[in-house]
């Protein structure tokens, strides 16, 4: 989507009312957003704005979680309270906003404001990146509503989480260089945890599968925030699904790009063993 800069730019109030009025977002909503900030135009305030406006959306009897995933460092250390979010403007203006928690995990912790904020982040440290018991997973069990600004399934990082709970053949497998690492997080007091791998991301740009799947069921709401068109569906009708479909052949969510660095693989992971 190109940005009109003659166009006016949106407010805060805009997206306020827009969140509340096309995207039916209510206080006391469980949000799991992701967000591209360009999608949106021309915002007055820039993603900080965006934030606040969510935030007003759900108010404090809400809860929002988004994304702030960080590569492996080259060091291999990741720093709770600095690394940035590798995961978009809109993810690291969250992050920093005063009242935000932070998820302890050394490449996909996630952060949250609002009434269950710690109640989902808690612990993360403890299960798994993307799989069950997740911050995006307790989220969505607790009635959360996934909002894609201005993205498609293909970011949807909740998906991962229906690969754990059938546990594909291809689950636990290091795909990217960078995973196969012991990876340290440094909080800001000084302790130290080590962190062997094992939550080794996978490829989502098959989850177009399930976004098709969920459009056919009319479980997928289109609506828009500023000039991003987005979607919005239940956490759990979306892991229900993708667990169907999973079920029903494990390589339902891979992709068909030949040079994809998981894909293939783990097809080939998935095919029947034996003679
Ligand atoms: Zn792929």
């Amino acid at each position: 989507m190109t940005t009109d800069a003659s166009a006016p730019a949106w407010t805060e109030a805009d997206l306020t009312k827009q969140l509340a009025t096309d995207c039916a977002v209510r206080p006391g909503d469980i949000l799991l957003v992701h967000s591209s900030m360009k999608s949106l135009g021309r915002v007055e305030g820039g993603p900080q704005a965006v934030v606040r406006a969510l935030m007003a959306a759900v108010t404090e009897a809400g809860t929002i979680l988004v994304p702030t995933y960080t590569s492996p460092q080259p060091d291999g250390v990741f720093h709770h309270a600095s690394t940035p979010s590798r995961t978009g403007l809109i993810t690291e203006a969250f992050r920093t906003m005063p009242g935000v928690v932070r998820s302890l995990h050394p490449t996909h912790s996630v952060s949250a404001w609002g009434r269950q904020a710690r109640e989902f982040t808690d612990g993360h440290d403890r299960t798994s990146g993307l799989g069950a018991k997740s911050p995006f997973h307790k989220a969505a069990l607790a009635g959360g509503q996934v909002l894609m600004i201005g993205c498609s399934m293909t970011s949807c990082s909740l998906v991962h989480v229906s690969e754990a709970i059938v546990r594909t053949p291809y689950f636990g497998v290091v795909f990217y260089p960078g995973y196969e690492r012991t990876l340290t997080m440094a909080l800001a007091d000084g302790t130290r945890i080590e962190v062997p791998p094992k939550d080794n991301p996978t490829d989502s740009a098959g989850f177009t599968a399930l976004q098709a799947e969920l459009d056919r069921r009319r479980l997928i709401t289109h609506c828009r925030l500023g000039a991003a068109a987005c979607l919005k569906f239940s956490g759990r009708e979306c892991l229900a699904v993708a667990v169907e479909m999973l079920k029903a052949d494990p390589t339902a969510l891979l992709c068909h790009n030949e040079r994809c660095a998981v894909c293939p693989k783990a097809r080939e992971l998935c095919r029947p063993t034996g003679r």
